[in-house]
């Protein structure tokens, strides 16, 4: 440790305040209040308020929240649409049709619609109210361990005022060295710590690799004329077209309140075609007739992208190592067969507290004692829920008349399946190199008609995400070889970078001979770390900005 650093002591401190770690601050004061325990609390979020960068569907399946805040809708919870009255299509190039038999798992009647921006600001009003010190704008960007590095001991955050060459700038503060008996790490999907701290305590081995999917989202004003307004279907799924059937995702469109709806495209990162641009296909799903019909003489409100760590039951890390835990869809609680992971990453995140208040009450936070959330969510109905989908992802990957038959034979048999536990199919891992005749090409460049209003490209886009970052900064995308990207990738697959990722950060230009040259626009990224799943040479690793930077959302 650093002993020049301004060290601040915590009992328990949270690293991101995302719905598992919110539920947990909840629970764990409530508990210590009931045993009359007084514990210092304290949580970072690298947005700059609370909810900034809180991006989802989302359809909230309210089984945690009813068990955490049983009086939620008096205590003023957010809800944008407490109807949910599903359909789910199949969509072709022009048409689609309704599915007749939508699976048990996808019926939404007893969920609500939220934005997850909203309902992430109004939990944390309420863990401050109860003693919670909350730190927006203050990313994790190491973690802090005892000198055999065997036991987290915190996190350090990141310092702030040093410009792009490295160097103090005179608003230098350096990080602040964060104290705690319990690290909490609810990170969401792709957590910049949890990458380091599992290569170093071990908690991914013996784990089915970890599966992305990444997904674009845009809440649009909608005339009050639209059809969707007074339609029967509230929450509207498909998949098929724009994204083809071996292609795994889908889109979704729910109807909020004051005319306002919120419409997605989910792309699983496993896909093979280096020219796939999920960007694009998200425009594609937008034009497609039936989502044409529902917008059209919108304006686009607001727009976000992000991962989900999509794996499943089979992918889930050791939750606890000693003097930490892990919650949410860090820890890869998400359904995604369900597509939820907010319930479950709330309910994750209330037994991790239940856990530690014992550990508190024992002075011992070791691994074995801290196990008792690992077998807390063995016991609950995370299991219950997740393991019947144990295989789903899995099953989605393979190809063909396959996919469908280890879907079909899972419904029927709670999830086991025709294989148990079935894996990814590997080919599906990577980019599929450019065959000698494709190479040749760039992308088919489809034509883009953008009004600024109801399609919008890229940079548009990350305007309406509110995305800024202090531009004299280091950069926080680091490209470990450019050289890679200038010969290698742009040989084998054109470079993608350019295309998955949604926010323009990645371009490559020409220089006068003719030279390519990779440029990075770290200004652009919606922390959505895409670029870090989906890089085929795996050269690309997201870390924190200075805290405070990213997307500014409050309606996603
Ligand atoms: C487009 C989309 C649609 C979805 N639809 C649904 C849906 O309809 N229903 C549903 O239930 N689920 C849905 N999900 C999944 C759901 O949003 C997640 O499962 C859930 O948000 C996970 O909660 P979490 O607290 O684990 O992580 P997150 O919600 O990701 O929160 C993590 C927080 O930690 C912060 N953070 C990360 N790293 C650091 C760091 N180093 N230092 C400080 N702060 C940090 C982040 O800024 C963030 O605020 C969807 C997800 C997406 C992206």
């Amino acid at each position: 440790m650093d002993q020049t650093r301004e060290q601040l002591p915590f009992d328990i401190l949270f690293v991101g305040a995302g719905p598992a770690n919110l539920a947990s601050a909840i629970h764990l004061m409530e508990l210590a209040r009931e045993k009359k325990m007084k514990i210092e609390v304290g949580m970072i979020e690298k947005g700059n308020t609370i909810g900034s960068h809180a991006i989802s569907g989302a359809i909230l399946d309210p089984i945690a929240l009813k068990e955490l805040i049983p009086d939620y809708l008096e205590r003023g919870c957010p809800i944008e649409q407490t109807e949910c009255r599903d359909n789910l299509y199949f969509l072709t190039r022009k048409g689609g049709f309704s599915i007749p038999f939508t699976p048990k798992y996808l019926h939404n009647e007893a969920c609500l619609v939220i934005s997850l921006s909203k309902f992430t600001r109004w939990l944390g009003g309420l863990a401050e109210e109860m003693g919670v010190n909350i730190f927006p704008g203050f990313a994790g960007t190491e973690v802090l361990y005892n000198a055999d590095a065997s036991c987290v001991i915190g996190v350090r955050t990141g310092d702030k005022g040093i410009d792009k060459h490295g160097k103090k700038k005179s608003n230098y503060e350096p990080g602040i060295d964060l104290i705690a008996k319990v690290s909490v790490f609810g990170e969401g999907s792709k957590g910049s710590l949890i990458r380091d701290l599992g290569k170093k305590m071990d908690i991914f081995s013996n784990k089915m690799p970890q599966v992305f999917e990444t997904a674009i989202k845009e809440v649009i004003e909608i005339p009050e004329s639209s059809p969707f307004l007074s339609a029967e279907t509230t929450v509207l799924h498909t998949f098929g077209y724009p994204l083809r059937l071996n292609k795994k995702g889908g889109g979704f469109l729910y109807r909020l309140k004051d005319n306002r709806v919120c419409c997605g495209l989910v792309v699983a990162l496993d896909y093979q075609d280096p020219f796939l641009e999920p960007y694009e296909a998200f425009l594609r799903f937008k034009r497609h007739p039936l989502i044409a019909e529902i917008i059209q003489g919108g304006k686009v409100l607001q727009q976000g992208a992000k991962t989900l760590s999509a794996g499943g039951y089979y992918t889930m890390p050791a939750l606890v190592a000693n003097g930490t835990v892990f919650v949410g869809d860090s820890a890869s609680m998400l359904n995604t067969q369900r597509l939820k992971g907010i319930h479950t990453a709330m309910k994750s995140g209330m037994i991790a507290a239940e856990a530690i208040i014992f550990a508190l009450e024992k002075n011992d936070f070791s691994t074995k004692t801290l196990k008792k959330y690992e077998l807390g969510v063995e016991k609950s109905w995370i299991k219950d829920e997740r393991y019947k989908a144990r295989n789903f992802t899995q099953a989605l990957s393979q190809k063909g008349f396959l996919k469908f038959m280890h879907i079909g034979a899972q419904y029927f048999t709670g999830g086991r399946g025709l294989k148990d536990p079935l894996t990814i199919r590997k080919d599906n891992s990577t980019l599929k190199t450019l065959t000698p005749k494709k190479a040749n090409k760039t992308k088919t460049a489809v034509p883009q008609h953008f009004d600024g209003t109801l399609y919008v490209d890229k940079l548009t886009g990350v305007y309406l995400s509110g995305t800024k970052h202090e531009e004299d900064q280091p950069c926080h995308l680091i490209v470990h070889d450019t050289r890679i990207c200038e010969t290698k990738c742009f040989e084998s697959y054109r470079n993608p970078c350019a295309l998955f990722c949604p926010g323009k950060v990645y371009e490559i230009k020409e220089g006068p001979q003719g030279k390519r040259q990779l440029v990075i626009n770290p200004a652009n990224c919606l922390h959505c770390k895409t670029c870090e799943v989906k890089d085929p040479f795996e050269n690309i690793t997201w870390t924190c900005p200075e805290g405070g930077g990213g997307p500014n959302y409050s309606m996603v």
